[in-house]
C-alpha cells in the first residue's frame, strides 16, 4: 500500500457518544473517518428502543423507550458550550424535570430529541459507519492496523485506530497491543443495570417525571412519555424503571422473566398502588455506568502516537455523557498536537473548535 493511502486513514470502534465526538472531530480536521459498530446503529448507551406488541383489541402497537440513560447534565463550560450548539442545531433540548416528593431536584438535563441516538447520528453525518459489525480482533501489520469481525478481515489498513467501547470491551483487544491498558480497563468496576420498559394505564397520581424512590430494588423511575420530543398517549403510562446497582449484580445472570416480574412488583410498591401493565419488557446493560472512572486516579484518555492506538470512554474521562465527551475531546487533542500523526497538510483548523453543524 503506497504511503499516501494510509497516511491520515483512521478506525473508530463504537458509536456512542466517545467514538461520534472523535469521529467527527477526526474528520474535521481531515482524517478519513471509518466507524465500526456491532449494534444496528449510533449511540451506546444513550440509547432508545422500539417496542411492538399488540394491545386488547388485536392492534398491533409501537412505542419507544428510551432505557439508558435519561438525559446528561452540562457541569463544565466546555461540555455546556457544546451541548448549547447542539441544541441550537435541534439535536438537544434542555430540560428541568419535574421530581417527585422526596427527591432531589435533578437540575438541568440535556434530552436528544426525538431520541436519544440522535445526538450521534447527527456527529456521525457524512462520516463511513458499518454497523452490526463487531470488532474482534485488530492487527498490527507493517504499513497499518487490519480489523476483524466474525473473523473476517474488514476492508482497508488503517494509521491509526480508537477504541470507544466500555473497558472490558476494550480490554479484549488490547490485551496483544497493549497489556499494560488492557490491566488497567478489566479492572474498572463497571456496574450493571436491569432496565423494565412498561407501558400501563395511567396512575392516580403521579404527576411527575423523575423519581428515586426509597427502595431496595428501584433506583430511577421515569415517565417516557413525559419526555421531550417524546409520544404522550391518553390513558397510558410509560414506565423506565432502572434496578440498583447491587440488586442488578446480584441477579445478573437471572432469565430475563424473572427480572421482569420482580421489577413489576417493585414498580407497583414503589407507586403504592397495583399497576395494569399492557406491555412489558427488561433490558440488561452488563456496563451501564462506571463505579469509579480512571480520570480520577491520572489520564483522561490513552494515545500511543508511535503505534496509533488510542482510547477513549467515559471509563477514562469522568462520570456519564460528560465523561465520555471530555475523553474523546481530550484524545482528539493529543492525536492533534502529535506531529507524528497525520501529515502537515492534514492540520486544518483545531479539531477542538470545529463548530457542530446541522446535517439538513
Ligand atoms: C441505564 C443507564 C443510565 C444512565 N444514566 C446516565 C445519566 O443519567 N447521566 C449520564 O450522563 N450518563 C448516564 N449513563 C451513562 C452514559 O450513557 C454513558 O456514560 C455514555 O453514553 C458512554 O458513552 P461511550 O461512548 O463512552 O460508551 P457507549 O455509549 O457504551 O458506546 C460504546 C459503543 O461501542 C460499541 N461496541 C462495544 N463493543 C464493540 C465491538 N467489539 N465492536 C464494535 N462496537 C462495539 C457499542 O455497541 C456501543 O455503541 C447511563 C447509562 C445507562 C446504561
Amino acid at each position: 500500500m503506497a504511503i499516501s493511502d494510509r497516511v491520515g486513514r483512521v478506525a473508530v470502534v463504537g458509536a456512542g457518544l466517545a467514538g461520534a465526538v472523535c469521529a467527527r472531530q477526526l474528520s474535521f480536521a481531515g482524517w478519513r473517518v471509518q466507524v465500526f459498530d456491532k449494534s444496528r446503529g449510533a449511540g451506546g448507551r444513550l440509547a432508545t428502543r422500539r417496542a411492538s406488541w399488540q394491545d386488547a383489541a388485536g392492534q398491533s402497537r409501537t412505542t419507544k423507550f428510551d432505557h439508558g440513560a435519561v438525559g446528561f447534565a452540562a457541569t463544565t463550560p466546555a461540555f455546556q458550550a457544546f451541548a448549547e450548539q447542539a441544541c441550537r442545531a435541534g439535536w438537544l433540548v434542555s430540560w428541568r424535570p419535574v421530581a417527585a416528593s422526596g427527591t432531589n431536584d435533578p437540575g438541568l438535563m440535556y434530552v436528544p430529541v426525538p431520541d436519544m441516538p440522535r445526538l450521534t447520528r447527527e456527529l456521525l453525518s457524512g462520516i463511513d459507519f458499518c454497523w452490526d459489525t463487531p470488532i474482534d480482533a485488530v492487527q498490527r501489520k507493517d504499513d497499518g492496523w487490519q480489523l476483524r469481525s466474525r473473523g473476517e478481515v474488514q476492508p482497508g489498513l488503517f494509521h491509526a485506530v480508537i477504541l470507544a467501547m466500555p473497558p472490558a470491551q476494550s480490554a479484549a483487544l488490547l490485551a496483544e497491543h497493549a497489556p499494560g491498558w488492557a490491566q488497567q480497563a478489566v479492572q474498572v468496576d463497571m456496574q450493571p443495570c436491569w432496565t423494565l420498559m412498561g407501558l400501563a394505564d395511567t396512575p392516580s397520581a403521579a404527576p411527575w417525571d423523575i423519581a428515586r424512590p426509597h427502595h431496595p430494588v428501584i433506583e430511577l423511575l421515569s415517565r417516557n412519555e413525559r419526555r421531550p420530543g417524546r409520544e404522550p398517549q391518553d390513558g397510558e403510562a410509560h414506565w423506565v424503571a432502572h434496578a440498583r446497582a447491587d440488586w442488578s449484580r446480584q441477579h445478573v445472570e437471572r432469565p430475563g422473566d424473572w427480572v421482569q416480574a420482580r421489577l413489576q412488583d417493585a414498580v407497583a410498591e414503589c407507586l403504592g398502588e397495583p399497576v395494569r401493565w399492557r406491555h412489558a419488557v427488561v433490558h440488561r446493560w452488563r456496563y451501564a455506568q462506571t463505579g469509579l472512572p480512571l480520570a480520577e486516579s491520572g489520564d483522561s484518555c490513552w494515545w500511543n502516537a508511535a503505534s496509533g492506538l488510542g482510547v477513549c470512554g467515559d471509563f477514562l474521562g469522568g462520570l456519564g455523557a460528560e465523561g465520555a465527551w471530555q475523553s474523546a475531546m481530550a484524545l482528539v487533542e493529543k492525536m492533534h498536537w502529535n506531529a507524528g500523526a497525520r501529515p502537515a497538510s492534514q492540520q486544518v483548523a483545531h479539531p477542538a473548535r470545529a463548530e457542530l453543524q446541522p446535517s439538513g
